[in-house]
C-alpha cells in the first residue's frame, strides 16, 4: 500500500480522506525532529509538508521510495527542488489556494496603515486621545505597486482595484498584461518606487530576489509609501526598512514574513509601540477557509498522482 507521511498540520477531513486510500503517518511536530524524519522517510512514497519542514538534500538522499511531495501552501524555498528533479520527485504546491487570504491581508493592512490605526490605537490605549495630532487618510485613489505579478500579485491587484486603488505591476518575467488586465499598468521597479503609495511584495525567494528591497530602494521612494511584505522575509532588508521608517522615507509597514521566524530579539528591539506598523506571524495566507482549500487541493493532487 502507498505510504504517505505528513509532518505538519493538516485539517482533519483531509486527513480522513488520505487515511481512506493510503497508509498514512501524521505527526504535526515531526518537522522539528530532523534525525527522526531522516530515518523514517525511507519508508514513504509521499510526503506532505507546510513551510516548517526543511526538505533538504540530506533528508531526500535517504528517501529511497519518495515520488511525491505535497506542499500545503505556496513558496518552495523549504524544499530542495533542484535535488528533487534529479531524483524525479514531483513537487506539488497549492498554487492559488491561499491567494484570497493574502489579498485580503494586503488590502486590510493597507487601509489600517494609511489610516494610522496602529498609532491611533497605541495613543488611545495610553490615554493620549490623539484625535487631532495624527492625520488619517483614505486608500481610495491612491496607488499600489505590486512587485511580483504571479498568482497572489494578480489577486492583490484585483482586490486593490475593487477598493479604489490604481495598480502598477512589476514583474520582469511578464512582457504584457492580459486583455482582462487593462486597468493595471505594467511598470518598472523604479516607476513603482517613484509613484506608489503602497508597495506590496509577492515574489518567490531566489538568489535574484534576496535583499531586493534595500537601502537604495527606500532612498528612491518619493511618496513615503507603506511597505507590505507577505512573500518571504529575506526579500526585504529588515535593518534598512526600520532605518527608512525612522528617517521618514516610508510611512509604515506590515510584515507577515521575516528573515528569521520566529523573529529574533535583534529585530524585536527595534520595533517601538508608537510605530505605524503591523507585525504578524506568517499568517496572511492562513485562514479557516484557505486551510480547507489548501488541504483539499493537496489531498486531491496526491490521490491523482498515485492513481
Ligand atoms: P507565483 O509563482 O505565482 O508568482 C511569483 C511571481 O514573482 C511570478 O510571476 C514571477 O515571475 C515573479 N518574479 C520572480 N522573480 C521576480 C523578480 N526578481 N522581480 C519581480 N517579480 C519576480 O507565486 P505566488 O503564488 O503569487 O506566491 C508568491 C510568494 O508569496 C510565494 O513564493 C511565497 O513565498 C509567498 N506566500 C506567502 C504566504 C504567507 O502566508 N505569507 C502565503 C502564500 C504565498
Amino acid at each position: 500500500m502507498t505510504k504517505i507521511l505528513i509532518t505538519e498540520f493538516i485539517n482533519q477531513d483531509s486527513l480522513n480522506d488520505l487515511n481512506n486510500i493510503f497508509e498514512t503517518k501524521f505527526n504535526e511536530k515531526l518537522w522539528e525532529k530532523n534525525e527522526e524524519l531522516t530515518e523514517i522517510i525511507k519508508d514513504y512514497d509521499g510526503l506532505i509538508v507546510r513551510n516548517k519542514t526543511q526538505v533538504s538534500e540530506h533528508i531526500l538522499s535517504n528517501a529511497k521510495n519518495l515520488k511525491f511531495i505535497g506542499r500545503l501552501g505556496v513558496g518552495l524555498d523549504n524544499i530542495d527542488t533542484e535535488f528533487c528533479k534529479t531524483k524525479n520527485i514531483h513537487v506539488q504546491p497549492a498554487t492559488g489556494m491561499n491567494a484570497d487570504s493574502v489579498a485580503e491581508y494586503v488590502v486590510s493592512s493597507s487601509m489600517s496603515l494609511i489610516k494610522k490605526i496602529p498609532i491611533l490605537h497605541n495613543g488611545t490605549v495610553k490615554g493620549n486621545w490623539p484625535r487631532t495630532t495624527i492625520k488619517s487618510a483614505e486608500i481610495n485613489g491612491k496607488c499600489i505597486g505590486v512587485v511580483g505579478f504571479g498568482t497572489i500579485g494578480r489577486k492583490v491587484a484585483e482586490y486593490s482595484l475593487k477598493n479604489g486603488l490604481n495598480v502598477l505591476a512589476y514583474d520582469p518575467y511578464i512582457k504584457e498584461l492580459g486583455d482582462n488586465e487593462k486597468d493595471y499598468r505594467l511598470s518598472s521597479l523604479e516607476d513603482i518606487f517613484q509613484n506608489a503609495d503602497i508597495v506590496s511584495l509577492h515574489l518567490p525567494l531566489t538568489e535574484e530576489t534576496k535583499n531586493l528591497i534595500n537601502k537604495s530602494s527606500f532612498s528612491k521612494m518619493q511618496k513615503h509609501p507603506i511597505i507590505i511584505n507577505t512573500s518571504r522575509g529575506s526579500v526585504v532588508n529588515e535593518n534598512d526598512l526600520i532605518e527608512a521608517y525612522n528617517q521618514n522615507l516610508i510611512s509604515g509597514f506590515a510584515l507577515d514574513v521575516f528573515e528569521n521566524e520566529p523573529i529574533t530579539n535583534d529585530l524585536y528591539e527595534k520595533i517601538k509601540p508608537d510605530m505605524n506598523c503591523i507585525l504578524t506571524p506568517h499568517i496572511s495566507g492562513v485562514t479557516t477557509e484557505s486551510n480547507i482549500r489548501v488541504s483539499n487541493f493537496i489531498v486531491k493532487k496526491t490521490i491523482e498522482f498515485f492513481k
